[in-house]
């Protein structure tokens, strides 16, 4: 018997194995090895090379989480063993920074965490930032390091190792069944086995609700999210060394809220700029089915035109080599933060990372392991 099973081994599952195993409970942790897209059962949120850090927030509190998170990193690299994170900073463009929802807060964020942006009026970024295209008319609110990036495959990685260092047990399996009793709850996975503990943490992103995995339903969508890589040479890649992470509220009749990377090499040894975004031709998934067949096979075509043509808008100097986009999954609460609750006496669940907390999924998983124990 455990005291706690955490199904998932995502940024916020494996934060919350991280604590829960530091204050010594004996814990489980259950997800899946990375399956290729073609054969996959679930995936994730966080299969990529980057995911941007930083202080900007919707609100306070998750500025908060990130701030928290971002000290971490580098305790947990240091025990893992494991490095993930890069601070190179990152820079929200916009041409109405009041009504960007990652610069709207600034002045409150500022106050609490003790930090100020810089703001670069629209004359000025490209002598700041000259990787970027003149004339673009964006203002610029800069959040300089401990901002940048992480590679969340890494950190996950390496919140794990801290995890089984101190303890915790890592099943690599998909959970099926999830049973409250009165004292325990069973967990069954995919494998035929059984496992009881007195509490469980639901951390499976997406798939929380999709495999049938909440006692009580939590308002939340899943939503497709399309990224489009830009390859490059090496030799543009160094050239873009000084590069921050980039939030642009970019003006496109087919996207919004774009995000992006500086060129990263891949796991395929090639050099891609990475740019996501929300789009017109997003979809919203209700089944395991649908959003398998987005995973595996998403029509992304739409929405890489509009993309392509904002990488190469930002970054006229670039010689592109080609262009591939890849399908993912994000989900939504309706008020933009995530839900942390109770949704069983028994049972403890985080719904709704709403496309922005993987750089912060060490602290929402201690706020979620912190709610299990209290309860
Ligand atoms: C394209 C894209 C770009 C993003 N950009 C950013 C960014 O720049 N910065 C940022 O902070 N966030 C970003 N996000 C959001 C971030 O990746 C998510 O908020 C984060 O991954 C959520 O972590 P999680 O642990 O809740 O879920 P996930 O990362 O989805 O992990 C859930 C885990 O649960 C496992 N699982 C699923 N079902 C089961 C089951 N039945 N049994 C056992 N295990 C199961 C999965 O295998 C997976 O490993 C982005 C997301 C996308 C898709």
């Amino acid at each position: 018997m455990y005291d706690i099973i955490i199904i998932g081994t995502g940024p916020i599952g494996a934060g919350a194995a991280r604590h829960a195993s530091a204050a010594g409970a004996k814990i489980a942790v259950i997800g899946p090895n990375e399956a290729p897209r073609d054969t996959h059962t679930v995936w994730s949120s966080h299969y990529d090379a980057a995911r941007l850090t930083h202080r900007s927030a919707r609100n306070v509190q998750l500025a908060q989480y990130a701030l928290e998170a971002i000290a971490n990193y580098r305790i947990i690299e240091a025990q893992s063993g494991i490095s993930f994170y890069t601070p190179c900073g990152t820079l929200s463009l916009s041409h109405d920074l009041g009504g960007f929802s990652y610069t709207s807060q600034r002045t409150a964020i500022e106050q609490a965490l003790g930090f100020t942006y810089v703001d670069y009026p629209p004359h000025q970024i490209t002598h700041a930032f000259p990787m970027l295209s003149a004339d673009l008319g964006y203002h610029g609110v800069y959040d300089g390091p401990p901002s940048g990036y992480i590679a969340p495959r890494a950190m996950v990685a390496a919140q794990l190792t801290c995890a089984q260092q101190q303890g915790a047990t890592v099943v690599r399996d998909i959970v099926t069944q999830l049973t409250p009793h009165s004292d325990f709850v069973t967990v069954t996975t995919s494998d035929g086995a059984t496992l009881r503990a007195t509490r469980v943490i639901l951390a499976a992103g997406a798939y929380s609700g999709l495999c049938g995995l909440l006692p009580t339903p939590v308002p939340h969508t899943i939503k497709s999210e399309t990224v489009t890589l830009g390859r490059v040479s090496a030799t543009t890649a160094a050239r873009m060394a000084t590069m921050p992470s980039m939030m642009v509220d970019c003006v496109s009749d087919v996207i919004s809220d774009a995000y992006l990377t500086p060129p990263l090499q891949y796991p395929d040894g090639e050099w891609y700029f990475k740019l996501g975004s929300n789009s017109i031709h997003d979809l919203f998934f209700d089944t395991l089915p649908g959003l398998q067949q987005w995973i595996k096979n998403g029509d992304m075509k739409a929405t890489q035109l509009a993309q392509i043509a904002l990488l190469k808008q930002l970054f006229a100097g670039v010689e592109w080599l080609d262009f591939t986009s890849l399908p993912c999954v994000i989900t939504r609460t309706p008020d933009g933060v995530p839900t942390i609750g109770n949704v069983h006496p028994r049972v403890t669940a985080v719904i709704g990372c709403n496309g922005s907390l993987a750089k912060s999924g060490d602290t929402i998983g201690r706020v979620a392991f912190e709610l299990a124990h209290a309860s």
